[in-house]
C-alpha cells in the first residue's frame, strides 16, 4: 500500500477517483477498505478496540480520533459532539487511553469559524467561558451569536466530561484563517480547567512563524493567572493549502520561509517548554525522528524522568511504529491518534495521509524504506 501511494501520479489520480465517485453516490468502501485498516482503527470505538489493545500490549496508549471532518448543520455538529463525549467516556477508568482529542471544525460550521476569526475571537470572558466577547457580539448575526454559543457550549462540554472523567483532550489546530476563533476558545478552557495541572492541550503550528513568539505569550499568560498550558506541537499540516491562498489574496505568508525555520521553532518551543515546564505541559507530536531524540535527551540532561506525566509522545496511527514503540520501550509516555469512524467519513484523513508523501518531501516514502530495510533484516536472521 505505502508503495502504491507513494507514487504522486497515483495520489492525483486516486483523489480525483474518490472525489467523483462521492459527487455521484458511487459505492467506493470497498477500494478505501485496505488503507482504512491500515490507518484507522475501525468503523466505531467497538470496532477499534483490537488495535487499542495491540497498542497496548506495548505500552503505547491510544487516542481515539472520531474521524468525520468539515461538518455543516447543526444535527451533523451535534452528532459530533456525541461521539467526542463516547470517546471521553471509552477513556474513563481505562489506562489503554491517553487523550480524547477533537477538531473545532467539526463542532462549527467553517463559515462561522473564519467569521469569528476575522472579528479577533482572542478576548473573551477572562477565562470563565460563559459568554461571547465584545466584538463576537459586535460583528455577528443575532444567529450567528447564537450558533457561535452552541458551538462554545459544544467545546465546554467535552472539556467539563474530561475533567469529569479525570482523562485530558487536545484540540487539533487547524487553517490560520479558522485558527484565531479556536485559539481563544482553546485559552479559555485552559484557563477554566488547567488549575494545577493541563487537562486541555491547545496545537501550535511550527510551520507558521509567529507561533513561537505565541507560545511564549501563551505561557506568559498563563503564568500571570496561574493556570498550566497545555501544548500539542506540530510542524502543521496545510502548508500548501496556507501558501496558496495566501498568494492567491496577496496576504503575508503565514509560514516559515523554509523547513530549516519550522524544525528550528519546534526546538525552540520544546525547550521553552521545558524550561517553564511548571506551566507548559508538552506533546510532541510528529513523525519526526530528532525532533523525537531531542525532546528525550533534553529530558534526560534536565532530570525530568521518562514517564514525567507532564511530557508525552503523540504519533499516528500506521505512521513512525518506529519511534512510537522504540520510545515507549525506554518508557516514555507515548500516545497514537486512532482514527475512526464510517470509512465515507474518513477520506478528507485518508487523503492527507495519502499526499503526505508529495506534500512533505516523502513522509510516506520513508515509511516504506523503513519497513523494507526491516523485511530484508528479518529474512537475513
Ligand atoms: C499525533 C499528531 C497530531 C497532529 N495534529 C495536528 C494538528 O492538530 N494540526 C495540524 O496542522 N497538524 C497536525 N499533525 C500533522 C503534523 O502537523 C505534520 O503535518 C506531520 O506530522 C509531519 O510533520 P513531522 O513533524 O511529523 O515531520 P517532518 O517530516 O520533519 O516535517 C514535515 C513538516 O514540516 C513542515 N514543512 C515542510 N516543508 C516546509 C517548508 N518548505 N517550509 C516550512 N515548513 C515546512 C510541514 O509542516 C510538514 O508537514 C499531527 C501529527 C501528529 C503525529
Amino acid at each position: 500500500m505505502f508503495g502504491l501511494i507513494a507514487r504522486p501520479w497515483m495520489v492525483t489520480l486516486g483523489s480525483h477517483l474518490v472525489n467523483f465517485a462521492l459527487f455521484f453516490h458511487l459505492p467506493i468502501n470497498w477500494a478505501l477498505r485496505p488503507v482504512f485498516k491500515y490507518f484507522c482503527g475501525g468503523e466505531n470505538i467497538r470496532l477499534s478496540d483490537s488495535t487499542i489493545e495491540k497498542l497496548s500490549q506495548y505500552s503505547v496508549r491510544t487516542v481515539l480520533d472520531y474521524s468525520a471532518e468539515g461538518q455543516t448543520g447543526e444535527a451533523a455538529l451535534d452528532h459530533t459532539l456525541k461521539e467526542v463525549l463516547a470517546t471521553v467516556a471509552a477513556g474513563d477508568g481505562d489506562p489503554r487511553h491517553a487523550f480524547a482529542v477533537f477538531k473545532i471544525s467539526g463542532l462549527s460550521d467553517n463559515s462561522l469559524l473564519e467569521k469569528v476569526s476575522a472579528c479577533g475571537a482572542g478576548n473573551t470572558d477572562g477565562g470563565r467561558g460563559e459568554t461571547a466577547s465584545r466584538c463576537e457580539i459586535d460583528c455577528l448575526s443575532p444567529d450567528e451569536l447564537l450558533a457561535w454559543n452552541r458551538v462554545r457550549a459544544r467545546v465546554r462540554a467535552i472539556c467539563e466530561a474530561t475533567a469529569a472523567a479525570g482523562g485530558r483532550v487536545m484540540i487539533d489546530a487547524e487553517e490560520t484563517w479558522l485558527q484565531e476563533a479556536i485559539d481563544g476558545l482553546a485559552e479559555e478552557m485552559m484557563a477554566r480547567f488547567n488549575a494545577d495541572k493541563a487537562i486541555v492541550f491547545t496545537t501550535v503550528q511550527m510551520y507558521r512563524h509567529d507561533r513561537l513568539a505565541y507560545s511564549e505569550a501563551l505561557i506568559n499568560r498563563a503564568e500571570s493567572s496561574n493556570y498550566v498550558v497545555g501544548l500539542k506541537m506540530v510542524r502543521g499540516a496545510y502548508m500548501e493549502k496556507e501558501r496558496e491562498r495566501a498568494k492567491k489574496l496577496g496576504l503575508v505568508d503565514p509560514i516559515q520561509k523554509d523547513k530549516a525555520a519550522s524544525d528550528r521553532d519546534f526546538d525552540a518551543v520544546v525547550q521553552l517548554c521545558l524550561d517553564r515546564i511548571e506551566h507548559a505541559h508538552l506533546v510532541c507530536a510528529t513523525h519526526n525522528e530528532q525532533s523525537s531524540r531531542f525532546l528525550a535527551d533534553e529530558m534526560a540532561r534536565r532530570g525530568i524522568k521518562v514517564d514525567d506525566p507532564r511530557v508525552s509522545f503523540a504519533q499516528l496511527l500506521g505512521m513512525s511504529d518506529h519511534i512510537s514503540f522504540n520510545l515507549a520501550a525506554e518508557g516514555h509516555r507515548v500516545a497514537k491518534y486512532v482514527p475512526y469512524g464510517p470509512i465515507r467519513k474518513a477520506i478528507p484523513y485518508l487523503l492527507r495521509r495519502a499526499k503526505e508523501n508529495t506534500s512533505v518531501g516523502g513522509q510516506t516514502s520513508r515509511e516504506l524504506s523503513l519497513i523494507r530495510s526491516e523485511l530484508q533484516r528479518r529474512s537475513a536472521l
